[in-house]
């Protein structure tokens, strides 16, 4: 049974995004309530991002869904791969969205929480590595979607490799002092760029953090 509270932050988010009945309904199942650390569930259903544990962020829902509905994705879409899983809020979303998630997390510690949410939600199509995400996750590639939710110079050659053609990367780039959603369409070997809105999100970093 999904939560009136996640109903009325779906109607919230809803109002302020223009989003489709696929996501609006992911957002009324994910309950974010799930997604907080101890002692914050007061504030699951706000619209801000807040802290989370390790110096990390969960993204605010607005965010979310502008990350989400950037991927322009088609019901056609097999496949999706999120760089920086953090709480998992965002694979939940997509969850929802896709058949299948691939979401890699380079802090050890909050990788097992999230994975402890997706089985207590029954996510069962989303699929976890504990990785610094610019390796990618070659295994499952090509992916018809990838998402950074960390911020970056530019999207990294493997990730670009990684990706089907005819699919789309969506990254927050860091420029001139500022962070833009930028989305990536990949056409044979010309990748085209396109810049939607201003954001802010955590930068990526280097390296994997073991507990
Ligand atoms: N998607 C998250 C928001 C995460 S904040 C949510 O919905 O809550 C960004 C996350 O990216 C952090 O958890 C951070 O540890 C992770 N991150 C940063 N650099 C990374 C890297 N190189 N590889 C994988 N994850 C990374």
């Amino acid at each position: 049974m999904n939560s009136i509270k996640s109903l009325h932050l779906a109607n919230a988010i809803a109002e302020k995004v223009s989003i489709d009945d696929r996501l609006k309904k992911a957002f009324e199942e994910i309950d974010r309530e799930f997604f907080m650390p101890k002692g914050f569930s007061f504030y699951a259903y706000s619209l801000d991002a807040l802290p989370i544990q390790a110096g990390q962020w969960i993204s605010s829902p607005l965010t979310v869904a502008k990350m989400t509905k950037a991927l322009e994705y088609n019901l056609s879409d097999d496949s999706v791969l999120e760089i920086g899983c953090g709480s998992g809020y965002q694979a939940a979303i997509l969850s929802k969205v896709f058949r299948r998630v691939f979401t890699v997390e380079r802090i050890e510690s909050l990788l097992t929480q999230a994975k402890e949410r997706f089985k207590k939600l029954n996510l069962k199509n989303i699929h976890t590595r504990f990785d610094d995400g610019v390796n990618g996750w070659k295994m499952y590639a090509p992916y018809d979607r990838i998402l950074f939710s960390a911020s970056c110079i530019e999207p990294p050659l493997a990730l670009l490799q990684q990706l089907k053609d005819g699919g789309i990367l969506v990254a927050p780039i860091e420029k001139g002092g500022k962070q833009v959603i930028t989305r990536y369409i990949k056409n044979g070997k010309r990748v085209v760029a396109q810049e939607i809105e201003e954001c802010f999100f955590v930068p990526i970093v280097g390296g994997v953090q073991k507990s």
